[in-house]
């Protein structure tokens, strides 16, 4: 099958072949320039959407007013967009009216040079009509026009600035950063879920924590996770934390986890200590945080929400950030305990938070190593095996269900993740004794 860049060089040149320019747009040739396979392609033609219709009769108006068309071919989605100009922007979020235009209108309505750039499919010559080329191989991210117009045009690319200069490990020129501190009170007029999708976009970049840094630094984070502002300079005790303030031991644990960490525990290790700061109390000179596994576990839960994350995030996130303290007692645990506490989908990832909580402060490895032994030494049966009693058999036995009922199943799950009790006969022997 034709991959996706073929794909779509053919479906540029039958636009070409009707006699209108057809251009490889944005991304696709940006990723091209630095040696990246592009996540999909767009091409930005002459032709009117009606036009691009009539010659791709199964394609998609999906925004005709924007002039966007998408083509599918061999599997493949090519959005086919109209040359355009967009009118003027009063919510913040949209062009009121979008007029059809030529190449180079085309390339001033984009956001960023390195997003401005045309390719011509056919000989791969790059069109660039803002200075993409050259900011390219500055590694530098600006903003097309005046920084200021563009920002307040549309908000949206406040956070999508932030993203391309760490999904790149681009400098931000400037102006284009003047701007947008200048502008991050625009923020407010953008959706949540809009928001939240380019800050989860970040947030699992291997540079995370230079994204964190950059809407910090910006103000950006203030209008939709100012939380994590209350870290600066929430101070701990230094014996436990030499590393320094709250947010100085995220950021560290941020750098620390693996370049691919799935976004919950990206989020977790975001969020694991943000109720240090409304649980800080002083015991005589002795810095305390009590409870803040709980509330932090509470706000987590509210913060994402208010994000509008889904609840399975939002669950694995609070219930991570509730327990991670717990790593503490694991050595002190009893077998079924511990059986228990590591039984859990999200074990793996609280794990590795735990890791990288300590690396980043005082360098503790002993509860690591010593689950991490354990995970060795249950490893040959299931830490929650079938259980050798069940609900059916405390009835035959004459008992109703109820609390009493569920206690003692508990009570023989604990027997059996101990060792005590090995098969369903002694099982039974053993809840005859005790009703
Ligand atoms: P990605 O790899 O994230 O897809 P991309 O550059 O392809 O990067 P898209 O969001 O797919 O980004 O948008 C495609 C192109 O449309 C961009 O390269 C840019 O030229 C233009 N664009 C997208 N969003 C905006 C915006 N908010 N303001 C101005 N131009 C935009
Ligand atoms: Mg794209």
């Amino acid at each position: 099958m034709p991959d996706a860049r073929s794909t779509a060089v053919a479906l540029a040149k039958r636009l070409t072949d009707e006699g209108h320019i057809a251009y490889f747009a944005g991304g696709c040739v940006r990723d091209r320039l630095l040696g990246k396979a592009p996540k999909d392609y767009d091409i930005a033609t002459s032709a009117i959407p009606e036009e691009v219709i009539r010659i791709f009769p199964g394609a998609n108006e999906v925004g005709a007013h924007f002039g966007v068309v998408i083509a599918k071919s061999h599997g493949h989605h090519v959005e086919i967009a109209t040359f355009r100009t967009d009118g003027s922007y009063r919510d913040g979020r949209r062009p009121e009216t979008v007029s059809f235009s030529s190449p180079e209108e085309d390339s001033q309505r984009r956001d960023f040079t390195i997003n401005g750039l045309f390719e011509n499919p056919q000989t791969g010559e790059v069109i660039d009509f803002v200075g993409g080329k050259a900011d390219l191989d500055a590694c530098v991210l600006r903003a097309i026009g005046d920084p200021a117009a563009r920002f307040s045009e549309d908000s949206l690319r406040l956070m999508r600035a932030v993203r391309f200069a760490v999904t790149l490990g681009f400098e931000i020129e400037p102006a284009t950063w003047a701007a947008m501190c200048g502008h991050a009170a625009g923020l407010a007029r953008i959706s949540p879920e809009r928001i939240r999708d380019e800050f989860s976009r970040m947030i699992v970049l291997p540079k995370r924590a230079r994204a964190l840094e950059l809407l910090v630094d910006s103000g950006l984070i203030h209008h939709f996770l100012p939380e994590v502002l209350e870290l600066i300079g929430c101070d701990q005790p230094p014996e436990w934390h030499p590393e320094g303030d709250v947010f100085t031991h995220t950021k560290i644990m941020l750098t620390m986890l693996a370049d691919d960490a799935p976004l919950e525990l990206c989020l977790a290790v975001l969020l694991h200590d943000i109720a240090k700061p409304p649980t800080r109390t002083l015991d005589g000179d002795r810095i305390r945080f009590s409870g803040h596994d709980a509330l932090g576990a509470t706000m987590a839960e509210e913060i994402l929400r208010r994000m509008r994350y889904p609840n399975d995030v939002i669950e694995s996130v609070s219930f991570m950030v509730s327990r991670h303290m717990q790593f503490m007692n694991v050595q002190q645990m009893r077998v079924a305990k511990l059986k228990r506490f590591m039984a859990v989908p999200t074990f793996p990832m609280e794990l590795e938070l735990h890791r990288v909580d300590c690396a980043s402060s005082n360098g503790f490895t002993e509860n690591l190593e010593f689950v991490k032994a354990k995970q060795v030494e249950f490893a040959a049966e299931p830490l929650i095996p079938s259980p050798l009693v069940t609900g059916r058999d405390l009835i035959s036995l004459g008992l109703q269900p109820g609390p009493v009922f569920r206690d003692l199943l508990e009570s023989v799950q604990t027997e059996q993740l101990e060792g005590r009790l090995t098969g369903r006969e002694q099982a039974l022997a053993w809840v005859k004794e005790r009703i």
